[in-house]
C-alpha cells in the first residue's frame, strides 16, 4: 500500500551541496515528493524533534548539529514508504552502512549522517504533521 515518510536532508548535506543528489536518488527510488521545504530547525525544534533521544548522550551535540545550518524537509509517498527509505539510507553509521546506501556515500560520522528516515508509520504521521499542514501536501 502507498504510504508516506518524512526525510530530512540534514545540515552536513546541505552544506556540501549534496541535496541535488540525495533527492535525485530518493526520486529514483521511485518515491513521490508530496512536500518539500528549506528551513532553518531553532534549537527548540530540533530539540522537540529528536525528543525521544532526550536521555541519550549525544542528544546535546546531536540538537545543535541538526540547528546548525539549513535543512531540507520533504514527505515522501511511494509503497512501503518507511522501510524503503530506511534502505536506501543505510545504518546510522555510515561507516556501517551498505555500500550503494545514501549514507556510505554522503554520511560523515554517526552524527553527520546526511539524512533522516521516520522508523514508523504512526512516527512518520506524527513527523509529517510536525512540519506540514495537510494543505502543504500534494499527492
Ligand atoms: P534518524 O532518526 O536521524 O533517521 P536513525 O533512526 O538511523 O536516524 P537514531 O537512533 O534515531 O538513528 O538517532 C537519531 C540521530 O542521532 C542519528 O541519525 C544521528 O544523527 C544521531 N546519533 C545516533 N546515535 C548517535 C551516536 N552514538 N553518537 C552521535 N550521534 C548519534
Ligand atoms: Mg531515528
Amino acid at each position: 500500500m502507498a504510504n508516506r515518510t518524512l526525510t530530512i536532508i540534514k545540515p552536513d548535506s546541505v552544506r556540501k551541496g549534496n541535496f541535488g543528489k540525495i533527492i535525485t536518488r530518493i526520486e529514483a527510488d521511485g518515491f513521490t515528493i508530496v512536500g518539500i521545504k528549506k528551513i532553518g530547525l531553532a534549537q527548540k525544534q530540533a530539540e522537540a524533534f529528536y525528543a525521544v533521544h532526550r536521555e541519550r548522550p549525544f542528544y546535546r551535540d546531536l540538537v545543535k548539529y541538526m540547528a546548525s545550518g539549513p535543512v531540507y524537509v520533504a514527505a515522501l509517498q511511494r509503497e512501503d514508504a518507511v522501510t524503503r527509505l530506511r534502505k536506501l539510507m543505510g545504518a546510522t553509521d555510515p561507516k556501517k552502512a551498505d555500500k550503494g546506501t545514501i549514507r556510505a556515500e554522503f554520511g560523515e560520522s554517526i552524527e553527520q549522517n546526511a539524512i533522516h528516515g521516520s522508523d514508523s508509520d504512526d512516527n512518520a504521521k506524527i513527523e509529517i504533521a510536525f512540519f506540514f499542514s495537510e494543505s502543504e501536501l500534494t499527492a
